[in-house]
């Protein structure tokens, strides 16, 4: 980071160390509980990425050809370092994103895992091996790494979803470049320092921060062999067509419109709270959020909102810094503002508003809140229930029984998430195996998979063949070479020309 005019301005971390931007253009990083412009992020160019793609490039034999004991070693040290540094870490994500303290602790936490799994990189790459498939011919296969890959990430998780990307590429043997969200890009850089204060070499792992103009100079770069993208739907959707078009390997989430199924048999408490930390934890921006509650009977809709009703009035909202705060500001004031249009237009399509989140900070100029909001008969033709908000907005659609609900959850274009709750084990077995998304809770209301397991959804929620971390995430960063051998001596053959068999 360089201070320039009074105001710090995040560059890039090429080979090994900052690297000042080329580029004239930058973007503000908001503090969103002040609404203040505390930073500036350098928008890079298309030298700053041919730049770092160089020095993946350089960097990535001698890093390949590393014993995975050895590059996990690095992890090992990277992982300490970052538990070190965590508080301090979590308050940079706060300062940027405005999530509370804890949350952003916990997200540190989730991309520690990841470190974590990667550490066992030595098990994950062990290959199959097979004597004799044929007279005297062994077959083994191997996983290598790719080369150089490059990672896009959203706002809304600073730490995770990088960390989802790049200790996984890393630890297969590959070279990293990373292009985080140009709203909160500082943990990235921490992190890439951390990296290499544990002992990565130079050129291994590099952080490019700006916007499309980067998106677009990791996409075109022939060095660059796979691309792995974490955003919004529309931009997912470009990213996958253009860097499949370009041949790249390339796993790219989306959006996310969730639903909770309660059914009349369910724990309604339980349901109620699960629904408050899932709809409204991190100000409704997680991709895992739940938007839309689905209750399965009249009365279940009522008892829920009732208690909805009264939790909300005690949600306590504020600076994420506040250790009794639930619930931090939005991103920025634009999706604010965006958010809060939302509202209106769910009440001019018809949508009843239980608990009203524009009132609560209105003339308030100072940070980027707005209160939680409540919304009951939400329509499937409601843009408030095909588009994605992002923000404390939930909404009730009522099903008359469970064919429907399930019917309406598979309805919607995207599948990242679901829930149901219930103590019903028919019910609930029967929803995960039809139900059409990626990753299923049965009562806990934000099912994301650990490190060893693979996060990712289904349809609009997803594009590509690979979900993130676990053994997905091992197969997308390495390519599969299978060797048939014989030795010469063991056993004579005569000149060949059919088809070669292995008898
Ligand atoms: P976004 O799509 O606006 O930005 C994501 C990344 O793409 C950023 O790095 C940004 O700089 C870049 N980008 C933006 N516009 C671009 C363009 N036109 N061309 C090329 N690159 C571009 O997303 P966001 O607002 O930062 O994050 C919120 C979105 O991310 C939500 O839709 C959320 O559901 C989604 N998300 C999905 C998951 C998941 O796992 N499926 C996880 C987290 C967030």
């Amino acid at each position: 980071m360089i201070e320039t005019l009074g105001r710090t301005r995040v560059e890039h971390f090429i080979a090994g160390a900052a690297a000042e931007s080329h580029s004239q253009r930058s973007g503000p990083v908001y503090d969103p509980a002040t609404g203040e412009v505390t930073k500036h992020v350098a928008f890079g160019t298309r030298s700053d990425v041919n730049a770092a793609v160089e020095a993946a490039s350089a960097a990535f034999p001698s890093w390949a050809e590393k014993p995975p004991l050895q590059r996990a070693a690095v992890l090992f040290r990277f992982r300490e370092l970052v538990v070190r540094e965590r508080e301090r870490l979590a308050r940079i994500i706060t300062a940027e994103h405005g999530k509370t303290l804890s949350d952003a602790a916990g997200e540190l936490q989730r991309g520690l895992e990841v470190v974590e799994f990667a550490c066992g990189i030595a098990q994950l790459l062990k290959g199959e091996f097979t004597q004799n498939v044929g007279t005297q011919v062994d077959s083994h296969s191997v996983r290598q790494p790719l080369g150089v890959c490059a990672g896009i990430s959203p706002f809304n998780f600073p730490a995770m979803v990088p960390m989802w990307m790049f200790p996984i590429a890393i630890a297969c043997g590959n070279a990293f470049v990373m292009k985080p969200s140009e709203k909160d890009p500082s943990l990235c850089m921490e992190l890439a320092a951390l990296f290499h204060a544990a002992g990565l070499p130079a050129g291994v792992f590099n952080v490019v921060n700006g916007d499309k103009t980067v998106v677009d100079g990791l996409l075109e770069h022939d060095e660059v062999a796979a691309i792995s993208f974490v955003g919004s739907t529309p931009v997912a959707r470009y990213v996958y067509h253009k860097a499949t078009q370009a041949e790249k390997r390339v796993q790219a989430l989306g959006g996310a419109k969730n639903h909770l199924v309660v059914m009349p048999d369910a724990d309604l408490d339980q349901a109620a709270d699960a629904l408050m930390g899932a709809a409204y934890g991190s100000a409704g921006e997680r991709c895992m959020a739940i938007s839309i509650a689905v209750t399965v009977g009249a009365q279940t809709a009522e008892a829920l909102i009732q208690r909805l009703t009264a939790k909300i009035s005690t949600l306590r909202i504020g600076p994420g810094i506040d250790q009794n705060v639930d619930m931090g500001p939005l991103i920025t004031p634009e999706h604010r503002d965006k958010v809060r249009d939302y509202i209106d237009i769910a009440q001019s399509e018809g949508a009843r508003v239980v608990v009203d989140g524009r009132q609560q900070f209105e003339g308030d100029t100072r940070g980027f809140f707005l209160g939680a909001t409540l919304l009951d008969g939400v329509e499937q033709t409601m843009r408030v229930y095909t588009e994605e908000i992002f923000g404390p907005v939930l909404g009730i659609v009522r099903a008359p029984d469970f064919e429907t609900a399930l019917s309406i959850v598979n309805g919607h274009e995207y599948g990242n998430g679901s829930a149901i709750f219930t103590r019903d084990g028919e019910a609930a077995r029967t929803f995960a195996a039809r139900v059409q998304t990626g990753m299923v809770g049965i009562n806990i209301p934000i099912p994301v998979p650990v490190a060893a397991h693979s996060f990712g959804g289904w349809k609009r929620s997803l594009f590509g063949d690979y979900a993130m971390h676990g053994a997905e995430g091992v197969r997308f960063y390495t390519r599969l070479k299978t060797v048939t051998s014989r030795w010469p001596g063991s056993l004579r053959k005569a000149a060949d020309y059919g088809m070669p068999t292995m008898t």
